[in-house]
């Protein structure tokens, strides 16, 4: 299948419905980078609905990476109660915020080397900032993407980091930024990690997993 028909037929299958945290907080007017970098932490091992609560709960109170930065770790743990994790998040978003504003005049960076340097922040989570922040051509790879193009067969990776190389070989760089916010909603409203539903699925035809199972 070629890579336009592959996203095609995803967005075709998925409708109007379905969203990603990551995707809502990158669209919003006000957000901007800082707000996804914060955004793609807080989501770590957590479902979207909660990320969404947590990051609007967050940013009701606290303006920016200032006031983030001299925030009480107990009062922003509160904040964002409900992702998973949130006392570790709260210290690591708050030691972020301190870096960002004594390092980078109270700006995230935009290039990988200098994300990579930030706490909390891999690979996924700086490729995420540059799409839904900055908007610039990445495609982060989180377990949904990861498992996605295995199953297709575009990628035979064990790790998320390779899986990145080989997306990036296979879709032409201008479908990139598409890339991650199509194969997360796929991931959580059809090819699911447990029980995907191939009945209704447009790509099965050239799905090796499907194949494999079905042949
Ligand atoms: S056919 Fe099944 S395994 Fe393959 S992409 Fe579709 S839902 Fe996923």
């Amino acid at each position: 299948m070629e890579p336009k028909e592959i996203l095609a037929k995803m967005a075709g299958a998925l409708g109007e419905d379905s969203w990603t945290a990551l995707s809502e907080i990158g669209s919003e007017d006000h957000s901007g980078p800082f707000k996804v970098l914060i955004g793609t932490i807080l989501s770590h091992r957590t479902r979207d609905e909660r990320t969404a609560e947590a990051t609007d709960r967050l940013f009701g109170k606290i303006k920016g990476v200032n006031e983030l930065a001299e925030a009480d770790p107990e009062e922003v743990a509160r904040l964002i109660r409900g992702v998973g994790f949130y006392n570790v998040k709260s210290r690591r978003i708050i030691e972020v915020s301190r870096i960002l504003r004594d390092r980078y005049g109270g700006k995230v960076p935009k290039s990988m080397k200098e994300l990579l340097n930030l706490p909390s922040v891999g690979r996924k989570t700086a490729n995420c900032v540059l799409v839904y922040g900055f908007k610039i051509d990445a495609i982060p790879v989180d377990t949904h993407v990861h498992r996605i193009s295995n199953r297709l067969g575009i990628a035979h990776t064990k790790e998320p980091d390779e899986t990145e190389e080989v997306l990036k070989a296979f879709f032409p760089r201008k479908l990139w930024k598409e890339v991650n916010d199509l194969f997360v909603r796929y991931g959580k409203a059809i090819c699911r990690p447990v029980g995907p539903k191939c009945g209704v699925c447009p790509l099965r035809e050239g799905c090796e997993y499907y194949m494999k199972i079905h042949c």
